[in-house]
């Protein structure tokens, strides 16, 4: 049993409120503070934003014992709907039999967080913003505004879960060998909602993550469990086909029924939603170190924020939390040595989920539809099906286990090294099921110039 620290959490977004149930469960007193107010009392309809979540995140939720109460809000995807204009859908699977990645709406499960946070002992101070640290005594200041009157509280630690624009991570910023980057990608994005059909059904299948792949931008949608889905617009904030250009109604009506014809209709409110919701940025922010000697820590998107494309930004801040407590089992009272190894063992897998999330949104939105792309795809899982421990998919490697995603990153560049010559070889399109086929990539996997 470690000795009771007085914590603080800054931030009760989902990473914050899971670190919050860690650590009371290791018996320590936790406050977390909150800038916003508590989202339990904000009227929402549950449908805004969802999140793909996946094995890292139900790892870590099962570790703590509240896998069971988050399963109840989630709903199965089991394969992606790629709507490509003029074509029947076309299902893809994303991995074996019963593997699936779940939508669950972000607000939703952030408020059940919160509640399971407080059942197991958590305080939470809501509007309360905290302004300053000091990160030698892990002292918070708090207060009404920037410049009002600031009050201060003592802890023994504080962890930084304030997301990516991160008050903490901002003053560990003016420590001397402090590095630090930030970069917006041109691509922004607008929430619009598919309602659910009058008896409460969806309207699309629910048990598909849907893609309208479209080159330069892309539609995608995701069930939530009252029968509507939530839709995101990714699209080029300037440029020929950019949100700048469509600035009127019609222009809005016009380019729904050019590259979304089959949807358009049934997007509820389109045009006024367009204009009404936000267009938001997206950013990859990489940080380090995370921590302060043994007081102070970040965890979530404050060290790590990475662009939505491969779902795992919630799931990797879940994961940093299960790997800490991992390293307060081994280390126990030495806080200064867990946070030594928490920070050397998450920011390569930061780093590695990052630049694969900024990949994936070349693949989701340009590749998918392309037939060779396609094929590539077949022929990979063709191969898998056949010999599964020889060829697990890259997107099996992040989405379906707990493996480091460093490696994920490292063997998914072999295999596409192999896959590029696999589909040079004569004659491919017809040959792709054969003995010969898997013959070449036994081949290849075992070649010299693969494993260099
Ligand atoms: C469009 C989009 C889609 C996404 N899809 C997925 C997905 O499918 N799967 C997935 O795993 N991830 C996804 N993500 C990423 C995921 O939303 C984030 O990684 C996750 O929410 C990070 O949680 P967090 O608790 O670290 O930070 P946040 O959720 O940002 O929470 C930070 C909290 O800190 C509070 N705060 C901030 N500053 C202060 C302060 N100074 N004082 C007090 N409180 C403060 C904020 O009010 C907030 O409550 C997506 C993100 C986006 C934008």
């Amino acid at each position: 049993m470690q000795k009771t620290k007085n914590i603080a959490i800054i931030g009760s977004g989902l990473v914050g409120s899971l670190l919050a149930i860690y650590l009371r469960k290791r018996g320590h007193e936790v406050t977390v503070f909150d800038r916003r107010q508590d989202v339990r009392k904000v009227e929402f309809s549950g449908r805004s934003i969802n999140l793909a979540m996946s094995n890292r995140g139900w790892s870590a939720l099962r570790k703590v014992g509240v896998e069971k109460d988050i399963r109840e809000l989630a709903l199965a995807l089991d394969k992606r709907a790629l709507h490509v204009n003029e074509k029947p859908i076309y299902f893809q699977k994303y991995g074996k039999e019963g593997e699936a990645i779940y939508s669950i709406s972000r607000g939703v499960l952030n408020r059940k967080m919160i509640d399971l946070a407080e059942e197991t002992g958590a305080k939470f101070r809501f509007e309360e913003k905290v302004w300053d640290v000091n990160l030698a005594e892990a002292k918070i200041y708090t207060g009404e505004s920037e410049k009002a009157e600031w009050q201060e509280y003592q802890f023994d630690m504080v962890f930084g879960a304030d997301g990516a624009f991160s008050r903490v991570r901002h003053k560990m910023q003016r420590n001397s060998r402090f590095n630090y980057s930030q970069n917006f990608i041109d691509v922004g994005y607008k929430e619009l909602t598919i309602p659910a059909n009058s008896d409460g059904s969806h309207k699309l299948d629910n048990a598909s993550f849907h893609i309208w792949p479209r080159g330069e931008f892309m539609l995608i949608a995701m069930p939530n469990l009252d029968g509507s889905f939530t839709c995101t617009l990714f699209m080029p904030f300037e440029g020929d086909i950019s949100f700048e250009k469509i600035k009127t109604e019609v222009e809005a009506e016009k380019f729904f029924s050019e590259y979304f014809p089959d949807i358009k209709s049934d997007i509820s409110n389109l045009t006024k939603d367009f204009f009404k919701n936000p267009t938001s940025a997206m950013v990859t922010m990489k940080c380090y170190p995370w921590t302060y000697w043994d007081k102070v820590a970040l965890v979530g998107d404050s060290a790590h924020a990475i662009v939505p494309f491969y779902g795992q930004g919630m799931n990797a801040g879940f994961e940093d939390i299960s790997v800490l407590d991992e390293l307060i089992e081994k280390y126990n009272d030495d806080w200064e040595m867990i946070f030594q190894e928490y920070q050397k063992s998450r920011k390569p897998n930061a780093d590695a989920i990052a630049e694969l999330s900024y990949r994936n949104f070349v693949e989701m939105s340009s590749k998918t539809a392309n037939p060779q792309f396609i094929l590539r795809k077949k022929i990979e899982k063709h191969f898998a099906d056949k010999y599964p421990e020889k060829w697990i998919p890259l997107y099996s490697r992040v989405t379906f286990s707990d493996k480091p995603y460093a490696d994920a990153l490292a063997i998914g560049d072999k295999q596409r090294d192999i896959m590029d010559e696999v589909m040079a070889f004569p004659g491919i399109e017809d040959k792709w099921e054969t003995e010969e086929v898997n013959e070449l990539i036994l081949e290849l996997l075992h070649s010299e110039a693969i494993k260099a």
